[in-house]
């Protein structure tokens, strides 16, 4: 837990659709056992408007752990809210001990465009991925002060353990996936409560929500959550089921437990290996997720415009098909199959 004073939680006066707004939040400024809505003001716009983050938090009646949940930081990945908004629709705050704080749109930008990237209108435009530039930079372009309040205003200082949750990219799948720092005892053990189809044991990567997290000492995972753009019912269950398995082992709540990774049969790989398409062109792809591979097995292929193969692409190993390219059309780096090994 961090030592850092905190700022109390600050109301800036406006309210939006009847939902107060926030610049700074203090969980222990909420009064217990009641579930609070806020908008959290983020950076704001070339037109001197601000960005509103909308995020639910429970504060039990009982002290207990801090559980943040967030998505939105990629604005095509859609799945998680859905997971967010249904979790706080079956929670009683009376119930529980300590608190849960949803955050469902966190790059609001970045969804309004529904795209992976912030758009900054300074110098002509430019687009920044968000999962790179945390814990972000007040002086910084909008993307890098929105991630400085997200970290500094509303997350860092409020939550014992972190879940971003994600989806692949447009053009592109998972399956229920998870990423997880495996040096972390406290980390593998989030990810084997979730009964995901496949788990990489990953240290992360600097800027990204998850490895801040874990950098400052506070336990976290990502998961991936099919494909982007929609709303997939039987991933965004399985995740719910998971996510109440870990309030249950963190004593928030104490919920029924669900399947885990051991009871559902999760892959778990150390290793992974994207095939991209080296050329531009039609592409087929010939496996499934989920799919056992074998080495130099023939895995995709691309046509051009004739109809004509212009490239077949093995598997360099064996292992398990983690994501696809869903596109019909790939240019040169563009992802085919991603070999969870
Ligand atoms: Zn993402």
């Amino acid at each position: 837990m961090s030592n850092t004073p905190q700022h109390a939680t600050t109301y800036s006066g406006d309210i939006i659709g009847g939902v107060p707004v926030i610049t700074h939040l203090n969980l222990d400024d909420l009064e217990s056992g009641r579930i609070y809505r806020f908008m959290f003001q983020g950076s704001n716009m070339n037109i001197g408007q601000h960005w509103y983050v909308p995020i639910m938090v429970a504060k039990g009646s009982q002290p207990g752990k801090r559980l943040l949940l967030n998505t939105g930081i990629h604005g095509d990945e859609l799945n998680g809210s859905r997971v967010i908004q249904q979790l706080f629709a079956t929670l009683d705050a009376t119930q529980l001990s300590g608190s849960i704080i949803g955050i469902i749109q966190a790059a609001p930008n970045s969804l309004f465009h529904i795209s992976r990237t912030w758009y900054s209108s300074t110098d002509s435009g430019e687009f920044s991925n968000m999962n790179g530039i945390f814990p972000g930079d007040k002086n910084g372009n909008s993307a890098q002060i929105h991630a400085y309040l997200l970290w500094n205003h509303l997350w860092q200082n409020n939550c014992d353990y972190a879940i971003d949750l994600h989806s692949q990219s447009t053009d592109t799948e998972y399956p229920l996936f998870v990423f997880a720092d495996y040096r972390v005892a406290a980390i593998k053990t989030m990810a084997e409560l979730i009964p995901a189809d496949q788990i990489k044991n990953d240290e992360g990567e600097k800027g990204t929500v998850e490895t801040t997290f874990v950098e400052h000492g506070i336990p976290a995972i990502t998961i991936e959550i099919g494909a982007a753009r929609s709303y997939q019912s039987k991933y965004i269950n399985r995740t719910l089921e998971g996510i109440k398995n870990i309030l249950n082992h963190l004593q928030i709540w104490n919920c029924q437990q669900g399947r885990t990774a051991a009871s559902y049969g999760s892959f778990i790989g150390n290793q992974m290996y994207s095939v991209k398409a080296i050329t531009g062109g039609y592409a087929e792809v010939k496996v499934s997720l989920g799919d056992d591979v074998i080495q130099n097995q023939e895995i995709a292929l691309q046509r051009n415009a004739f109809g004509d193969v212009i490239h077949t692409y093995l598997a360099p190993m064996s292992g398990k098909v983690l994501s696809l390219g869903t596109g019909a059309t790939r240019e040169a780096g563009g992802l085919l199959v991603r070999i969870l090994y």
